[in-house]
C-alpha cells in the first residue's frame, strides 16, 4: 500500500486491551495539546503520532457492531478494515495466555500480505522472556511484552513497527503552489462528482469507471475568480455483498488520508437524506486532525421552504461543538451557492494560516480572565499570565500560567470563544497549549 498516511490495525479477542491501546496511541500528541474540547473521538479510527511521524490507528475491535446486522457486518468490517492496514497488530492478554481465539485469529492474519507483530498486553511488571514465552507458538514472530495502561514499551514496539514501514509517499506538487488544497469528503451519491464538473466546466467530463473497480481520489484543479484550487474527490470503496450487487461505502481511512492532504476539507452531505452518522463521523476526524472543515448541504433545491427550515435547524442543533464551522447550503446541478462555497473555502483557509499577535493575544487573554476570572481550587487561584502563538494551521495559542492542568474544560472553552471571536477565528479548530511556570 502506498498511503501518506501508514496505517496501523489492532486485533484481538474482546478484553485484551484494543481500545486501551487504540487510546494510549491516539493520545500521544504533545502533553501540552488540549483535546478538542466538546468533541468525541471516534472508537475506531483515529491520528496518532510515533517520533513525529504521524500515522492512522483502527480499532477493529466493535467496528460494525454499531449496526443491525452484528456478525455478518462486524467481520465483514473487520476484513475491510484489516485490508487497508500497513501493519496489522494481533493483542493478547499476558494474563490469561495463549488462548484458541488468540490461534484462531493468527491462522486468518497468516494469510494476509500485511506485516503482523503479536503484542502480549497487559504484562506490566514481567520480566523477560517469560511473559511472551508461549506466544511464540502463533508463528508469527518475537512476541512484544507491552502494558498499554502503563505504556510500558510501547515506544520500543513503534519503533519496530515503523522501522518494517516504507517512507510515507510524498505529496504531489503538480499544481499551482498557491491553490487552495480541498478534500472533498462526503457519501457515495451526496453529488460530489457534479460538484466537481460544475468547477471544471460542463465540457470536461471526468472519467467514469467501470462497475466494481475501485475508484481511488481524483484531482482536479481549477480557477475561480483567477484563484486556484485543487479539489480531491474521495471515492469511496465498492464492495461485492453478493454477486453482481455492489455497494459503495466511504472508505473512513480514505478519508482521513485525503484530511491529512488538504488545507481545507469539505464534508458534503445530501439534503434528502441529512446529516448521518457517517458525516458526523468525518467531521469530527477532521477537526481532529486540526483542519479548517466545512459542512455543506447540497440538493438544496430539492426541498420546499418548510423542509429547508426544519433541516437547517436539525443541522445547527446537531452540530454542537461545531457551530464555528460553516454551514452553507448549494445546488451543484444547478449550480447556485457556488461562490458562497469558495468564499468560505477562502475565509475558513486564511483562519487555518493566521498569524497572531502576542501583544494582542496577550491582550485579548488578560480581557477574557479580568471579565471572568478561572475558579479558584482549593482557595488557590490558577493564573494565566501571557500567551503566544505556537503554530499555523490549525492556529495553536500557548498559554503560560500556574496551576492550568486544573483549568476546567468549560474554562477553555470560554477561552478558546474569545480567541475565535477576537482574531475572527471562523471555519478552523484552534488549539490551545498551557505551560505551567512555577
Ligand atoms: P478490548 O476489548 O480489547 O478493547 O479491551 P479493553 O481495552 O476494553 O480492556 C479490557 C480490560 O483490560 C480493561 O479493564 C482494561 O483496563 C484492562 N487492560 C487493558 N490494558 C491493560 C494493561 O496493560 N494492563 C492491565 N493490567 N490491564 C489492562
Ligand atoms: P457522488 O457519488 O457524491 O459523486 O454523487 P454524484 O455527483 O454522482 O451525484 C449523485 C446524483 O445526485 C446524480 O444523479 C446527480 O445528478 C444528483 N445531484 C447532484 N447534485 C444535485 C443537486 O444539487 N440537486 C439535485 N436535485 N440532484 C443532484
Amino acid at each position: 500500500m502506498n498511503n501518506v498516511l501508514p496505517v496501523i490495525a489492532l486485533v484481538g479477542r474482546p478484553n485484551v486491551g484494543k481500545s486501551t491501546l487504540f487510546n494510549r496511541l491516539t493520545r500521544t500528541r504533545d502533553a501540552l495539546v488540549a483535546d478538542q474540547p466538546g468533541v468525541t473521538r471516534d472508537r475506531h479510527y483515529g491520528f496518532a503520532i510515533h517520533d513525529s511521524r504521524r500515522y492512522i490507528v483502527i480499532d477493529t475491535g466493535g467496528i460494525g457492531q454499531d449496526d443491525e446486522d452484528i456478525d455478518a457486518q462486524a467481520f465483514a468490517q473487520t476484513t475491510a478494515a484489516l485490508e487497508e492496514a500497513d501493519v496489522v497488530l494481533l493483542v493478547t492478554d499476558s494474563r490469561q495466555g495463549l488462548m484458541p481465539g488468540d490461534r484462531i485469529i493468527a491462522e486468518q492474519l497468516r494469510r494476509m500480505q500485511q506485516p503482523v507483530h503479536v503484542v502480549v498486553n497487559k504484562s506490566e511488571g514481567q520480566v523477560g522472556v517469560s511473559a511472551t514465552a508461549e506466544f511464540h507458538a502463533l508463528a508469527l514472530g518475537d512476541p512484544w511484552a507491552v502494558s498499554a495502561t502503563h505504556g510500558d514499551r510501547i515506544n520500543a514496539l513503534l519503533a519496530q513497527v515503523f522501522a518494517d514501514l516504507p517512507e510515507p509517499r510524498a505529496q504531489s506538487t503538480a499544481y499551482h503552489g498557491d491553490a487552495i488544497r480541498i478534500a472533498l469528503l462526503g457519501r457515495p451519491n451526496a453529488g460530489k462528482s457534479t460538484l466537481v464538473n460544475r468547477f471544471l466546466g460542463e465540457t470536461r467530463m471526468l472519467t467514469q469507471d467501470a462497475p466494481g473497480t475501485t475508484r481511488d481520489a481524483v484531482a482536479s484543479e481549477f480557477y475561480f475568480d483567477d484563484k486556484p484550487y485543487v479539489i480531491v474527490d474521495t471515492a469511496g470503496v465498492r464492495r461485492r455483498t453478493r454477486i453482481d450487487d455492489f455497494v459503495e461505502k466511504l472508505s473512513v481511512v480514505k478519508a482521513m488520508q485525503a484530511a491529512e492532504q488538504a488545507q481545507v476539507v469539505i464534508i458534503m452531505l445530501d439534503a434528502v437524506s441529512g446529516l448521518s452518522s457517517q458525516d458526523q463521523r468525518l467531521l469530527s476526524l477532521a477537526v481532529e486532525r486540526g483542519r479548517a472543515t466545512l459542512l455543506v448541504v447540497n440538493k438544496w433545491d430539492g426541498l420546499d421552504n418548510k423542509q429547508r427550515e426544519k433541516l437547517h435547524a436539525d443541522l445547527v442543533k446537531r452540530m454542537g461543538a461545531f457551530d464555528y464551522l460553516p454551514l452553507l447550503f448549494i445546488s451543484a446541478l444547478h449550480g447556485s451557492g457556488l461562490r458562497e462555497l469558495l468564499d468560505a473555502v477562502q475565509a475558513s483557509h486564511k483562519a487555518a494560516f493566521a498569524e497572531l499577535n502576542t501583544s494582542q493575544l496577550s491582550r485579548e487573554l488578560e480581557a477574557a480572565v479580568e471579565a471572568h476570572a478561572p475558579p479558584a481550587i482549593h482557595g488557590r487561584r490558577i493564573k494565566l499570565r501571557f500567551a503566544h502563538q505556537g503554530g499555523r494551521n490549525p492556529p495553536s495559542i500557548v498559554i503560560h500560567g500556574n496551576q492550568t492542568q486544573r483549568l476546567s474544560d468549560e474554562y477553555k472553552r470560554y477561552l478558546m470563544r474569545r480567541f475565535r471571536e477576537r482574531f475572527n477565528l471562523f471555519g478552523t479548530p484552534i488549539q490551545l497549549f498551557f505551560k505551567n511556570s512555577e
